[in-house]
């Protein structure tokens, strides 16, 4: 019999990711496969923290094996900010543009412009938490470049690269980011353990 894992999330986009990597020896469930509509709390202040919750959140109310993710982008000048709080930089209500433009202004005459997207994806697998962690270095440009993808990634150009992750477009994008570096070590780790 397959082995069922729950993805603690309802991303379409992360769930075909991982599903295409995984293949078809493990049966992936989403939140809404598993009837979970809970908007499970991210109240760590950590990466690795928020992961840790929503993976256990699963494993406590549901007895199933899971993982979860959580994605920052951390800014070397910015002390790592906005880290885990990328997703609320500029405000519980406010969207990456608003993001986007609090970053590139904090940001203003500073030539250090180094940074990094950093993935933790938490899994627990038989009572056990496993963690994995996949990270992109780059910089941030002094403008938006782009209009592919989502998040930061206008502003974000990894190193080895002229373009933005918005101009690289998903494609090449999926083969390098931090998210795929993260599932790749997630589902290495998956395939020795069958
Ligand atoms: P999540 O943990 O995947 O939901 O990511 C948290 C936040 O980090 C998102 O809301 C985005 O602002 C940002 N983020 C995560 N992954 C990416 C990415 O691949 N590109 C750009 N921004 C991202």
């Amino acid at each position: 019999m397959k082995k069922k894992l729950v993805f603690a999330t309802n991303n379409a986009h992360k769930l075909e990711e991982v599903t295409a990597i995984l293949g078809s020896k493990i049966e992936l469930l989403c939140l809404k496969d598993i009837g979970c509509e809970v908007d499970i709390p991210e109240t760590a202040d950590t990466l690795e923290g928020n992961a840790m919750l929503k993976a256990a959140y699963i494993r406590n109310n549901y007895g199933l094996n899971c993982f979860a993710d959580d994605t920052g982008l951390e800014v070397e000048a910015l002390n790592g900010e906005p880290g885990v709080y990328s997703a609320r930089y500029a405000g519980e209500d406010h969207c990456s543009e608003d993001n986007m433009r609090k970053l590139l202004y904090n940001l203003e005459g500073v030539t250090n412009r180094k940074a990094q997207f950093r993935t933790v994806i938490s899994l627990i697998l038989d009572g056990e938490t496993h963690l994995f962690e996949g990270i992109v270095k780059g910089e941030i440009t002094h403008e938006k470049q782009g209009n592919s993808g989502f998040g930061y990634d206008p502003i974000f150009r990894p190193d080895g690269y002229e373009q933005t992750f918005a101009e690289l477009g998903n494609e090449i994008k999926n083969q390098i980011s931090h998210r795929a570096l993260a599932v790749s070590k997630l589902c290495d780790f998956l395939k020795n353990i069958q």
